[in-house]
């Protein structure tokens, strides 16, 4: 089905751990040429990469902290000098930041959130213009950009997450705003926007906490990282979604349906 993404240059940010990493092996397994990337290398890295590489890919780790512009044009560069080019970015990379009320959020605190959900993505995608457009003109079809979301940016997140719940919001409105940029140059622009999916991002809460968010899910539990990941093949995919862009695909067990 995912036939067209053997041999795709794909650059997966935030990929070492969680949904990120459960892409990449959803990747792997359709023969793609896979940049995995964090700002820090994990001690199970090497392994990582290694089952990676077992499932037929060509992988490579890129260490960048994305919350900097001058780290997410040299992670661009890498990936194209190691690849050749980049067919399909993922912005995935980015987290909740810690939690502030309204009334303790400072300067430092907005900076922190924003640069790590909103700048990252824009500098990122902004790097990859260029080559995106590149592979789409080379290839006849379309390259894309794929971010993750959040429901958080649907409905405002909970206390003490409200700037996260902006960042999420405003890069689901930002790509409106590139796909009116960019679908002249056959690149598309979607995003998965996951519900309460079970990873490091959920590590601190209570077992009673767990739980009363697991019945508040029609389905009655967190989703898996690996539920979400073929969303990622889909929209990289032109055979499957080559006239699907500018839209957000929810993958949350039915907790808002918007
Ligand atoms: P995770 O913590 O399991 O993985 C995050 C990954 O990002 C790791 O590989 C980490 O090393 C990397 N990372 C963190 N900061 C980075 C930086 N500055 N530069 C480069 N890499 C960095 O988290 P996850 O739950 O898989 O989250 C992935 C994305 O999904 C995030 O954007 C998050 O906001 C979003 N999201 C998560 C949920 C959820 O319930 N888990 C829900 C909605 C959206």
């Amino acid at each position: 089905m995912f036939s067209d993404l053997n041999n795709k240059r794909v650059l997966i940010t935030g990929s070492t751990a969680g949904m990120g990493l459960a892409t990449a092996q959803a990747f792997a397994k359709q023969g793609a040429k896979i940049g995995i990337n964090s700002h820090v290398a994990t001690p199970g890295l090497e392994q990582t990469l290694g089952s990676l590489r077992q499932l037929g890919a060509e992988v490579e780790f890129f260490q960048a902290d994305i919350t900097k512009s001058a780290e997410c044009s040299s992670l661009i560069e890498a990936f194209v000098a190691r690849f050749g080019g980049l067919d399909v970015l993922i912005n995935n990379a980015g987290g909740l930041g810690g939690r502030a009320n309204l009334e303790a959020i400072d300067d430092e605190f907005y900076q922190h959130v924003m640069d790590l959900n909103a700048r990252s993505a824009l500098m990122m995608t902004k790097y990859a213009i260029p080559h995106l457009r590149a592979s789409a003109k080379k290839s006849g079809e379309t390259s894309c950009v794929i971010s993750t979301g959040s429901i958080a940016g649907r409905e405002g997140g909970g206390v003490g997450a409200g700037i996260y719940a902006a960042s999420k919001a405003w890069l689901h409105d930002i790509h409106r705003n590139w796909v009116k940029e960019f679908t002249g140059d056959r690149i598309r622009f979607n995003i998965v926007s996951p519900g309460t999916i079970d990873t490091a991002f959920h590590d601190g809460k209570s077992d009673e906490l767990r739980a009363k968010i697991a019945a508040s899910i029609p389905m009655g539990r967190f989703g898996y990282a690996e539920e979400v990941a073929p969303t990622f093949l889909f929209f990289a995919s032109h055979a499957c979604s080559g006239y699907i862009t500018g839209q957000i695909l929810d993958v949350n067990g039915g907790q808002i349906a918007p």
